[in-house]
């Protein structure tokens, strides 16, 4: 299985080369052709542990990774890492299921991959016999940034520079990444916001080939790790009894880049009996309407929300999906890209349009509803969550409960966005998101993860801000200088 750019300008490489690559020269995203998808064996993984239902996903979808390689690596990158054995524990109200992406290091779901991609992407490297330093270029909405700084510091021949929106970040995330430590990692804002950070990076990527890559969900090392909960989701409910075997299950995302819930999708066509994937959106309803109507159009005001990870205008792995449903149909999908990277728009045609809504749903919410949902989750069910999956809890309200069960993908802990969690519960905090942080933790009981604890007083290590258009300029600076000593 190879993986080829979407847009068909470059060749197809093995998926050892698209992780190192992270994007395809050409700009597309690296995927794999449809028809070369395996089925796995639904039975044979129901009852694996973690790591071992991870190696053969993993082994499915990356065949430069043997099952025992993959476990191995695995097993490494989430050792000590996460909270629980469990890694993504699905926690059943008695009314929702919430599968808990963020036991990991930085508290949102992006851990799950990031913790893995450095192991992946320093083993692809040697398979490759690649001897250069190799530049990690990521935008982050908020919750990338860390994790990926997590996940890469310290990591040899490899050196990371973060960019997050200046003003599109909340006190905590901020916090959480220009506090940190290591002696190749470097955070930058950009006075503009996560659209323009990402266009910047795609940017440079267009600019300057060599040494550089992703650790974006446009790298597919990224979104392989994903699919593996919706796997584990997925036999965790088997084994509750809240489902039978075989019998579909709905997943419903909150989302941004479409990452996440293009990992469900392949977790569908791996054989997992997938039933709707709910797209789960906050004011900004690009995807609401596309998926509805198959329109694409970003020409829209951006809002800022209470669920800023999900502030997104161009949702990058759509790319991806349009590439695998129109059966790798490139020439289609860099026309598409061409008319939204020039016009701002596109349309899909009707064909391509029903196989997406044989598949998909959408839904979007205001940040009012937002801190309703969290308010009512907590009264009804006692049971506390963040803002983004709030959203999702919405637009599961919208979707209905009698389509049978549906997971809820849990994607931050609620102490990540401690504002609006004290609106929702009446807490005050005067806008201070770290007292507020301290009185949801008393008011509910529920622990504060230990990684966000005392985050007020560590030592801001990094406050280089920069123009989008400077960002190329920056990027050639860093990556000439020899080390990155603070
Ligand atoms: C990144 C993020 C999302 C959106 O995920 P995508 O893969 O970009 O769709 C949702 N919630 C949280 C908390 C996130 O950090």
């Amino acid at each position: 299985m190879l993986y080829a750019s979407t847009r068909g300008g470059s060749p197809a490489v093995s998926s050892a080369q698209a992780i190192v690559e992270g994007l395809a020269p050409d700009g597309g995203l690296y995927t794999m052709n449809p028809a070369d998808l395996p089925k796995l064996d639904l039975s044979a993984l129901l009852d694996l542990a973690y790591p071992a239902l991870a190696a053969k996903v993993l082994a499915a979808l990356l065949p430069d990774f043997s099952e025992p390689e993959a476990k191995a690596l695995v097993e490494k990158a989430y050792q000590d890492k996460f909270s629980t054995p469990l890694i993504t524990p699905l926690t059943d109200t008695g009314s929702d299921l919430f599968l808990e992406l963020y036991h990991g290091p930085t508290s949102a779901f992006k851990d799950v991959a990031l913790c893995l991609l450095p192991w992946l992407m320093t083993a692809s490297a040697a398979k490759l016999g690649n001897r250069e330093d190799i530049l990690i270029l990521t935008a982050t909405s908020g919750d990338t940034g860390k994790a990926a700084l997590e996940g890469f510091r310290d990591v040899d021949g490899i050196r990371i520079l973060v960019f997050y929106p200046r003003d599109g970040v909340s006190a905590v995330q901020r916090a959480q990444m220009v506090t940190q430590a290591g002696r190749n990692v470097k955070v930058c804002a950009v006075e503009g916001n996560f659209d323009d950070a990402q266009s910047g990076v795609k940017q440079i990527f267009e600019t300057v080939h060599d040494g550089l890559s992703s650790a974006n969900s446009i790298n597919i090392g990224r979104l392989v790790p994903q699919v593996v909960y919706y796997f584990a989701a997925y036999a965790a409910a088997v084994r509750s009894g809240r489902i039978a075997a075989g019998e579909p299950l709905n997943f419903c995302v909150p989302t941004g880049n479409f990452g996440d819930i293009l990992a469900g999708y392949l977790a569908g066509e791996l054989g997992l009996p997938v039933g709707k994937l709910i797209c789960a959106s906050n004011a900004n309803d690009v995807l609401t309407d596309f998926i509805r109507t198959g329109r694409y159009d970003r020409r829209r005001p951006f809002h800022k929300t209470l669920s800023p990870s999900m502030d997104i205008l161009i949702s990058s792995n759509l790319e991806r999906l349009l590439y695998l449903l129109s059966e790798g149909d490139s020439a289609l999908v860099a026309s598409l890209m061409a008319q939204l990277k020039q016009d701002g728009w596109y349309q899909v045609p009707d064909a391509l349009l029903e196989k997406i809504q044989s598949r998909f749903e959408a839904f979007c919410c205001d940040d009012a509803a937002t801190v309703a949902a969290i308010r009512q989750v907590w009264n009804e069910q006692h049971y506390l969550i963040d803002t983004h999956t709030a959203v999702g809890w919405q637009a599961v309200e919208a979707f209905g409960r009698d389509k049978g069960p549906t997971v809820i993908l849990s994607t931050a802990s609620p102490y990540k966005f401690p504002g609006a969690v004290c609106a929702a519960l009446g807490l005050a905090c005067d806008g201070d998101e770290f007292a507020g942080m301290e009185a949801i933790e008393r008011s509910t009981g529920v622990a504060m993860p230990s990684n966000l604890r005392g985050l007020r007083d560590r030592a801001v290590l990094h406050t280089d801000c920069v123009a989008p258009a400077d960002m190329t300029a920056y990027v050639l600076e860093k990556k000439a200088e020899p080390t990155w000593n603070l």
